[in-house]
């Protein structure tokens, strides 16, 4: 049973790229043993991510990272039992805000603002895969 499930959250302190990269590189470490694969994006305020695989791994998964001290306001944006991936591909593909065209947010949101807590959970996942069909993800 594979499932998807998309949160935000807001980065406790501003981020640094040094910090992102880390939780990067913990993610990449960990994702791949679990059958964890998906996209984190940020622009240093706000934190987007989804998360595919197993139920139970995308669940153990989940739990250990909304604990994470890091970030905090943590909402599940959009949960859904699917029959394939969208992100097979990537451990942890990666997106960050400031090098990413406005107009993909712009196409998804009132502003160019990166902000999924104003937007229904299946705008931000057709957000994730845009960025993914635009090669914004690394
Ligand atoms: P550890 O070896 O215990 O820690 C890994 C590194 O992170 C260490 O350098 C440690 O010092 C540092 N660290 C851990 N917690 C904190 C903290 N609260 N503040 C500062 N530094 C800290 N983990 C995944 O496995 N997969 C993911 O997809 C994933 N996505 C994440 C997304 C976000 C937005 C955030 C904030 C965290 C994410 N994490 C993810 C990290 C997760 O929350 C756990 O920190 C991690 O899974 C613990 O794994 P570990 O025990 O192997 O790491």
């Amino acid at each position: 049973m594979l499932v998807r499930l998309v949160y935000a959250s807001r980065a406790s302190s501003v981020l640094t790229p040094a910090s992102f990269d880390e939780i990067l590189a913990v993610s990449r470490r960990n994702n791949p043993a679990a059958g964890i694969t998906g996209v984190l994006c940020t622009n240093g305020y706000v934190f987007l991510q989804m998360l595919e695989g197993g139920r139970k791994e995308v669940n153990e998964t989940y739990l250990r990272i909304a604990r994470d001290s890091r970030h905090h306001d943590v909402q599940i944006l959009h949960f859904e039992e699917i029959a394939q991936r969208k992100f097979a591909v990537w451990s942890m593909g990666k997106v960050t805000f400031d090098r990413v065209n406005a107009a993909i947010l712009l196409k998804y949101s009132a502003k160019t603002t990166l902000d999924p807590y104003a937007v229904a959970g299946p705008v931000s996942v057709a957000l994730l895969e845009d960025l993914m069909q635009t090669a914004n993800i690394a």
